[in-house]
């Protein structure tokens, strides 16, 4: 956030403080692109209704016209740019700025990166011995990758990542991958070339992530991208401790199951438990060794595929584990497609 700034109040609404405020706005906001801008008032607590209504009418008005001039900016009831709240109660401006919304695809190819920013497991960000007082595991993250060349272009301090789900840090996201949206706080630019930034992020990462069909969008994609439910096609390498009997594992192909899943032991702790009933079908089955084959599936959104295939303590079932008759688990899986319809 843009610091709030003081300013100096002799309770005296003449053009000496219009020029005074205009001169501390437009100061601070000298950076910013400011395409569009509202300027909001708390006037000061003693005053009659009748004093404020002659406030508004006239110094409101000639100073929101003069900002308009200095900032090369347009008052905007809406939805502005930069809203701007004088405070004579306090005598101080605070500053708000839209953020920046870019849209976008990522593709991740690698089995060590995070979605999103990988806090420390044991302090969660406040910094400990076991982090080396970082704050954060030792890993990269999709949302470092894409949001520090970001931030730098916009010259923005900070951002937030929202993604359309997540996968785990050892499952890949290929295909045509998985929608997020980047959001960029305080950006002082906010006309910047995303086809460049796409190139930039892609040459820098190959073989670790790329971002595709990057553009700009409204805050309401956020909830657009959260609430979308959409099918997801995995590939996962199931390894059993004995040999699969394999006339029993190919008459899995083309079978659907219904599934009765409890939340999943390693999430407990951030998911409610209860039972979710998903929908997965088995699409393709290749043995590669005895005791090790791949699986391709579709699932439904929400689905937990390590747990389908692992049974989770049965927690899930079915689960291949049971259908197999076999101690079985996941030692490698990607998410090859999400079905967006
Ligand atoms: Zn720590």
């Amino acid at each position: 956030m843009l610091s709030p700034i003081p300013f100096s109040f002799e309770s005296k609404f003449d053009s000496i403080l219009k020029t005074h405020l205009v001169s501390k706005i437009s100061e601070s906001l000298s950076a910013y692109e400011n395409p569009s801008f509202l300027a909001g008032f708390i006037w000061p607590k003693d005053f009659s209704k009748e004093q404020i209504l002659d406030l508004k009418a006239n110094f409101q008005q000639n100073l929101t016209s003069e900002l308009s001039k200095a900032l090369h900016s347009i008052p905007d009831f809406q939805n502005p740019v930069t809203s701007i709240y004088i405070d004579f109660t306090l005598n101080q401006i605070t500053f708000h700025i839209q953020p920046v919304y870019i849209f976008g695809h990522y593709k991740k190819f690698s089995r060590t990166i995070t979605q999103t920013f990988p806090y420390c497991f044991h302090c969660k960000g406040q910094s400990c011995r076991l982090c080396n007082f970082t704050g954060r595991e030792p890993c990269e993250s999709v949302q470092e990758i894409i949001a520090e060349p970001a931030q730098n272009l916009f010259q923005s301090n900070d951002n937030k990542f929202h993604g359309a789900g997540r996968e785990d840090q050892d499952v890949r996201m290929l295909g045509n991958g998985r929608a997020f949206v980047l959001e960029l706080i305080d950006p002082q630019k906010r006309s910047m070339d995303l086809s460049k930034l796409e190139q930039e992020i892609n040459s820098k990462n190959q073989n670790k992530v790329e971002v595709i069909r990057l553009q700009y969008c409204l805050k309401a994609k956020i909830a657009e991208i959260k609430e979308a439910k959409f099918s997801k096609i995995y590939l996962a390498e199931v390894t059993g401790v004995k040999p699969f009997v394999k006339e029993k594992l190919l008459s899995l192909k083309n079978q659907t199951f219904e599934l009765n899943q409890a939340t999943p032991q390693r999430v407990q702790y951030r998911r409610a438990e209860l039972i979710r009933k998903k929908r997965i079908k088995v699409l393709d089955i290749v043995p590669k060794t005895d005791c090790v084959f791949e699986i391709k599936l579709e699932a439904e959104a929400g689905a937990y595929i390590k747990e389908f295939i692992s049974s989770d303590q049965n927690r899930t079932k079915p689960s291949l584990a049971e259908l197999l008759n076999n101690v079985c688990d996941c030692t490698a899986l990607d998410v090859l497609e999400i079905i967006e319809n």
